[in-house]
């Protein structure tokens, strides 16, 4: 059985980021064009080591940074949903979400001249009608819940959630969960944000963040069997200097653990023809 596998993902929002919140000064717009400035720089170094990773990328970019889009699909990676202008879904209606899934969805089935197989739903936010709609459009698997951490599993529609009874479980879905989780995702450790009414102080040392993601790899090799391990970066957070190099001395230690590195939808593939990822068996690896 394998020692475990690390999906590197990269949320590439850009400008939607900013526009979805109506900061749309010069100032805060540049901050997401820094996004696509990174860009070449992250293929660079993913390329010159051979690891494949997965893109969720809102339509927005897509329209807007074409270019950039196909090199990421050039460079062997995988694009996948994020919205179309970093929508936050529980503030549409059930017909606005349908809708801004199915035009993100004909958006990068334009670019790679196939169906996109995955999801990450912007600031991984949910309805109840989200993995109705991803079942809907074909997607084989989201990536958005945290209710694990080193073992895919399917989601659920159907819940209930009353206040005055006990939790309905609901039924499981053919859509796999790769679960995330913030404390995995480079943005709210490294990016400063100040809104007016709250400050996201971020600009934390690049070595303390990856110190911390590389033990929950670390973990997840020690305790668990085949695990998989979601990271989440934005180029316009992971694309500065010193945060670039962390990452090369982070994936220069991961190469130590010998995990391997793959696609999100290679795993989810996997996961639905059986590969049983993630088993938790402490003690028996040092
Ligand atoms: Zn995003």
């Amino acid at each position: 059985m394998g020692r475990g596998t690390v999906c590197l993902s990269f949320d590439f929002d850009a400008y939607s980021i900013w526009i979805n919140r109506r900061m749309v000064s010069p100032g805060y717009l540049s901050r997401g064009e820094f996004g696509a400035t990174a860009v070449p720089r992250i293929l660079r170094l993913l390329g010159d080591r051979g690891i494949p990773s997965t893109w969720f990328v809102p339509g927005h970019t897509v329209e807007t940074f074409g270019g950039l889009c196909r090199q990421i699909l050039d460079g062997g990676h995988e694009v996948a949903l994020h919205g179309y202008v970093h929508e936050a879904v529980s503030s549409l209606s059930p017909e606005q979400e349908r809708d801004v899934f199915q035009r993100s969805h004909e958006i990068l089935t334009r670019l790679a001249g196939k169906p996109p197989r995955g999801n990450r739903t912007p600031s991984w936010d949910l309805t109840p009608h989200t993995i109705p709609i991803l079942l809907e459009l074909g997607l084989v698997y989201d990536s958005s819940l945290m209710s694990n951490d080193y073992a895919p599993f399917y989601a659920r529609q159907g819940y209930e959630a009353p206040a005055d009874g006990p939790f309905v479980w609901g039924e499981p879905t053919s859509l796999v969960e790769l679960p995330v989780s913030w404390s995995l995702d480079d943005y709210p450790h490294f990016e400063y944000h100040n809104t007016g009414t709250s400050v996201l102080p971020g600009l934390r040392m690049a070595d303390h963040v990856f110190t911390n993601f590389f033990d929950d790899v670390r973990y997840m090799v020690r305790d668990f069997v085949d695990g998989v391990c979601v990271i989440t970066f934005h180029p316009q957070v992971i694309g500065r200097g010193h945060r670039l190099l962390g990452l090369e001395r982070f994936l220069d230690r991961l190469g130590e653990l010998e995990i391997e590195f793959e696609r999100m939808d290679q795993v989810a593939e996997a996961f639905r023809r059986g590969r049983a990822y993630g088993s938790w068996a402490p003690g028996s690896r040092t």
